[in-house]
């Protein structure tokens, strides 16, 4: 089937609610979701979260899809998939790699943060900072990152689970992403679950697609800071956040 047929079928079906998938079983499902995207101009770059345009069931679906894909690809790199027995099943598995681990962060909700209320008169006023390890991948090479984040907070009224700020970390984290992105996205969705407005965090991290390929830099690391708040305006709290980082450090060096 042609794009514009695929995409033909697809508006026939446009104005229908709920099991919308139902009708495009000619079509690829991937192609069914990318166009949805385009309509409704929602961005899907690899650093994007779209689990909204998913359903149950959707992900085995897209494996499925991705398999003959990554098959092509190996095929075009020529090697021997049929007779080379480490690389029979290597097209499913990088498929699944995908979906269920290095970009799960794209097709998987935020995880639940529940909040606990910090409005009593003695509630917590100190600083909060979280060592959270990160593996992530580069979206220019697709090579990995591994480093760690350090999220600081003055909390607000409210508080999450000490777990949950790297679980949010983690799941921005696994995505094609780039490290300036990440620091960013990590300050956001930590911002959207806590409610404060005072915070910090930092990443150093080693990127594959330096040490393994180009510069082949072993020991290259890069730093990235996201300051807001007091964090950005006010000095001491600046200082206590880097002084935290260093104790941190001290205690577990990366
Ligand atoms: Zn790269």
């Amino acid at each position: 089937m042609t794009e514009s047929a695929i995409y033909k079928n697809i508006l026939a079906g446009a104005g229908q609610q709920g099991d919308d998938n139902k009708e495009y079983k000619e079509a690829y499902l991937g192609d069914h979701i990318r166009f949805k995207m385009k309509r409704e101009g929602k961005r899907f770059w690899a650093g994007d979260n779209i689990s909204d345009y998913l359903h149950e069931g959707d992900i085995e679906k897209l494996i499925d899809e991705a398999t003959p894909a990554f098959e092509q690809v190996l095929d075009s790199l020529l090697i021997d998939r049929e007779n080379d027995p480490n690389s029979k099943g290597t097209a499913r598995r990088l498929a699944k790699m995908y979906f269920n681990e290095i970009m799960a962060g794209r097709y998987e909700h935020a995880p639940d943060a529940t909040a606990f209320p910090n409005d009593s008169a003695d509630r917590y006023e100190g600083m909060l900072v979280v060592r959270s390890e990160l593996r992530s991948m580069c979206s220019h090479h697709h090579q990995p990152v591994a480093g760690v984040a350090y999220i600081g907070i003055i909390a607000a009224e409210k508080l999450i689970g000490l777990s949950k700020y790297t679980r949010i970390a983690q799941w921005c984290a696994r995505r094609g992403t780039l490290q300036e992105e990440l620091c960013n996205d990590i300050a956001r969705e930590i911002q959207k679950a806590t409610g404060a407005t005072d915070l910090g965090v930092y990443i150093q991290a080693t990127h594959g697609c330096c040490e393994n390929r180009g510069i082949m830099a072993h020991s290259s690391l890069t730093q990235t800071t996201v300051l807001k708040g007091a964090f950005k305006d006010d000095h001491g709290t600046k200082k206590e956040f880097f002084d935290n980082i260093k104790m941190q450090q001290e205690f577990s060096p990366r």
